[in-house]
């Protein structure tokens, strides 16, 4: 019988048991404990941790663990909360999350360059006045990040028409996207995208990255979609940028503090369109299908899956 593995997460019972239960189904050779229920010895034994936001002194709780599983993509609340000293830690990376994903960043795209804000207004004032059409192919798309998601997205507005460039950290090359990289990259798709995208971890190096001087840098009259994270765009900047009438419109699915407070001045801004973090949820099957996937690569070879680089902080 193999070493214990332990379920971690400050979900509701319910919603961990579910997870459990899934996941268990898959893998019916394991014994998938829940966190509270491990006797000393399981919690001595587990070599692999599956976790959601877990509180870091039950995860610290298990020395021998070999490394950890999260169910979600972002990990950034997951590397702080435990720190450099952590086992290896392998994110969640599932083509249907992508693939829900890319269909958010399409449908709010498609928002923004058939000016819905702009007509929902209009239809408040009762105004009966059209806007000329802009073809996808004169709408130029700005990527930041081009990882699972942003590289999903990328090709699906490319499908649709949209000439794209996209930033990531490294150089890279994929067909039919224009990619850039560096501060100079940064420069370059700031000035130049219609409609901007963030699709990038919050890390060290993210967090505030869209402040007054990056904003100040965007296209008159481009409009933001931010699906990432919401401390990546500094507030008091992105408000700034809207009322100047640089910024024409900002997408909002991510905050900094969620669910977004009923003091936050995005809630009744025209020119934000406020989501409740909903762009892709994760998706309990095609997850748990990843994760036993996984678990039952490294029984049989030992190897531990790709993982993230906790230095650099995805
Ligand atoms: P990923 O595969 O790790 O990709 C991250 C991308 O960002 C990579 O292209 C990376 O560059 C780039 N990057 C990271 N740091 C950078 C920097 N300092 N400068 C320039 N580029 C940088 O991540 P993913 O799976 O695509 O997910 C991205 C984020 O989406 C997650 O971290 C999470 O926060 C968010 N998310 C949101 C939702 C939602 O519902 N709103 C759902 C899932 C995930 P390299 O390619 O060079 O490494």
């Amino acid at each position: 019988m193999s070493r214990p593995i332990a379920i971690v997460t400050r979900l509701d019972a319910a919603e961990e048991m579910e997870w459990r239960d899934q996941i268990a189904a898959l893998l019916p050779e394991e014994r998938i404990i829940p966190f509270r229920d491990m006797s000393a010895d399981d919690r001595s034994e587990a070599e692999i941790a599956i976790v959601a936001n877990p509180d870091p002194t039950d995860v610290a709780a298990l020395p021998g663990l070999v490394w950890i599983h999260s169910l979600w993509a972002g990990v950034e609340r997951l590397v702080s909360e435990l720190g450099a000293g952590a086992a290896p830690i392998v994110r969640l990376v599932d083509p249907e999350l992508s693939r829900v994903m890319a269909e958010a960043v399409l449908a709010w795209t498609y928002y923004l360059q058939r000016d819905m804000p702009l007509y929902r207004r209009r239809q408040s004032e009762m105004l009966w006045q059209p806007q000329a059409y802009r073809p996808p192919s004169t709408v130029r798309m700005g990527l930041l990040g081009l990882g699972a998601l942003g590289t999903a997205a990328a090709r699906r507005l490319t499908e649709a028409g949209f000439p794209v460039s996209g930033w990531s950290r490294s150089a890279k090359s994929i067909d039919g996207i224009d990619c850039l990289h560096g501060e100079e990259g940064l420069r370059q798709i700031l000035a130049q995208s219609d409609i901007l995208v963030c699709l990038l971890p919050l890390t060290a190096d993210t967090v505030g990255l869209l402040d007054a001087e990056r904003l100040g840098l965007l296209k008159q009259g481009a409009s933001l979609i931010n699906f990432a994270r919401g401390r990546i765009v500094t507030t008091p900047a992105l408000l700034a940028s809207l009322d100047e009438g640089r910024l024409a419109h900002a997408v909002l699915d991510v905050f900094e503090q969620e669910p977004l407070p009923e003091s936050s001045p995005f809630w009744d801004h025209p020119g934000i369109t406020v989501l409740p973090h909903i762009s892709a949820p994760t998706d309990l099957q095609s997850a748990s299908r990843i994760v036993a996937d996984n678990i039952r690569s490294y029984r049989q070879t030992g190897a531990i899956p790709r993982t993230i680089d906790i230095a650099r902080g995805y």
